[in-house]
């Protein structure tokens, strides 16, 4: 059987580490070619490295997604040195919760120039190329903040729900033109994000704990489940999935309470 992401090419954002370095490990799995967009250099050049002594094809430029022009010259570097994009990850993201009257303006930009508006910068760099070729597909790392709430985490879940809409938004546009544009609503998944978010508790390990407990399996998420989500949407095995947020939390969303 061949590999199922074979002479496919990938652009993956903030894949030095976390979810994203797991798609670009699943994905080199599967044959693709990957480029490594990510805004610190170091975890960039030694996920690529990692994934290249594996064999992998692979490629990695410094990209900051919340800056259009530095989004443009990834993209530019990708289709230089890898060939035309088929699939973009736009995974990069941060954790920004604040008190809604006290967060800062610059605070509130931050968030949304990198969870949502880098997710356009993104799309909009790759779309011209996928549309004249009649192909691609878009996956977007939204989160369970794209449909539900959690108090005291504003305003994180006001871009993500963003990127829900984006999702539907440019899925529905591009649809007859052989783009698809997906979703996938992670829950807690075991990362630097989340480990730096436990810190902020003066018992990190209870809180952790606790967010395990939350979900109806009793653990959280891997990054490689992430990924092998991701590896099924940028195949060729899903070619009717479009505009759809696909959840990756054990069940957690449907309890109505603990
Ligand atoms: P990590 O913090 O481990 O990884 C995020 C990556 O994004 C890092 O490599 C980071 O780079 C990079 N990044 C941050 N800002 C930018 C930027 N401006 N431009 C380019 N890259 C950037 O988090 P995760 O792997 O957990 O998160 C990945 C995605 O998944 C995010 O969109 C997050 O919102 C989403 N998500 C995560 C969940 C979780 O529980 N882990 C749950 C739901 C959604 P650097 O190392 O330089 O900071």
């Amino acid at each position: 059987m061949s590999a199922r992401l074979s002479g496919k090419v990938a652009v993956i954002t903030g894949a030095g580490r976390g979810i994203g370095a797991a798609i670009a490990d699943a994905f080199v799995g599967e044959g693709a070619s990957v480029f490594i967009a990510e805004l610190d250099r170091q975890t960039g050049a030694e996920t690529a490295a990692k994934l290249a002594a594996r064999g992998g094809r692979v490629a990695h430029g410094t990209c900051d997604v919340s800056n259009k022009s530095s989004v443009e010259a990834a993209v530019l570097a990708a289709q230089r040195t890898l060939g035309p994009i088929d699939v973009l990850v736009n995974n990069a993201g941060v954790n920004v919760f604040r008190d809604p009257l006290t967060m800062s303006d610059a605070d509130w930009r931050m968030c949304l120039a990198v969870d949502l508006e880098g997710v356009l910068h993104a799309s909009r760099a790759v779309l011209p190329d996928m549309l004249a070729r009649g192909r691609g597909s878009i996956i977007n790392i939204a989160s369970v903040h794209g449909f539900s709430v959690i108090p005291g985490c504003f305003p994180y879940p006001v871009a993500k729900h963003a990127v829900v809409g984006l999702t539907r938004a440019l899925g529905v546009e591009y649809a007859a033109r052989g783009i698809r544009m997906n979703a996938i609503a992670p829950g807690y998944i075991d990362t630097q994000i989340c480990r730096d978010y436990w810190a902020t508790f003066p018992d990190p390990a209870a809180e952790r704990r606790r967010a395990e407990k939350l979900h109806p399996p009793g653990r959280l998420g891997r990054p490689e489940e992430v990924a092998m989500t991701a590896v099924f949407l940028a195949s060729d095995e899903a070619p009717f999935i479009n505009a759809s947020v696909i959840t990756i939390d054990g069940g957690r969303s449907i309890l109505y309470h603990d």
